[in-house]
């Protein structure tokens, strides 16, 4: 059982703590700062054993090795990124699984596009997806160093995990997301419902995240691209959107 702790950190950013009651350790998704995980792992008597990253931005691995460093946790990252992963023990990629110590195993998933080495964790039992920067609320990453042919490809590979899959993305885009996605369906009925939705909880100053997948691929511009050439198109024309 994962207790799924959300840590929003510097401009937009979420780190995930996953916590399981009966070892009382956690896990922690992309630590872009350490204090405010150990501060959040300390107040739950939760022991920190794992670093899970997605990819090697230093919004996503900053707090690696100080975290290392205060509880001699384990990190793992992607195999393809593995030089620029401070501090990584492990190197994983598609078809690995990683199993923390309260027996939750998550799946590897090769997703490339936003970095050339990007992996996304699928908690297949709970439903539940830890996705970085590839997949956002409404959006996706930028292509950094990919291609928009293998971002196409890793967005239809988390398409294809079940509609309850809740999704963890790394940061909090949603609204601005949504104000593209409207850009090129208007019309889109259950888009415009979302979006209410969504500027309701961010006047509240609440998270938009984690969402479901099913959701998404109702509203999700990148995910409802019929093809990579329209794909491509949407993703450059987000690069330069001003909303
Ligand atoms: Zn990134």
């Amino acid at each position: 059982m994962l207790d799924v702790v959300q840590i929003p950190v510097l401009n937009d950013n979420y780190i995930y703590l996953l916590g399981d009651a009966g070892t009382k350790t956690c896990a922690v998704v992309d630590p872009a700062l350490a204090e405010p995980v150990l501060a959040a792992a300390k107040e739950r008597g939760w022991r920190i054993t794992h670093i899970l990253n997605t990819h090697w931005h230093g919004d996503h691995t900053g707090g690696n090795e100080a975290i290392k460093q205060a509880t001699g946790c384990t990190i793992i990252g992607p195999r393809n990124e593995q030089a620029k992963i401070p501090g990584i023990d492990v190197a994983v990629g598609e078809g690995d699984t990683v199993a923390l110590p309260g027996g939750d195993i998550a799946h590897v998933l090769d997703v490339p596009g936003h970095t050339a080495g990007h992996i996304a964790y699928h908690f297949e039992t709970q439903g539940l997806l830890f996705c970085g920067d590839t997949l956002f609320a409404m959006g996706c990453g930028r292509l950094f160093e990919g291609t928009a042919e293998q971002m196409f490809a890793s967005l239809h590979k988390l398409m294809a995990l079940p509609d309850n899959t809740e999704v963890y993305c790394a940061h909090e885009y949603t609204e601005a997301n949504g104000r593209f996605a409207l850009t090129v369906e208007p019309d889109n009925v259950n888009l415009i419902d979302r979006m209410d939705e969504v500027h309701n909880n961010r006047a509240q100053s609440l998270p938009t995240v984690p969402f479901l997948l099913g959701v998404d691929k109702a509203t999700n511009p990148f995910l409802t691209a019929a093809t990579v050439e329209e794909f491509a198109r949407r993703r450059a024309a987000k690069d330069v959107f001003q909303g």
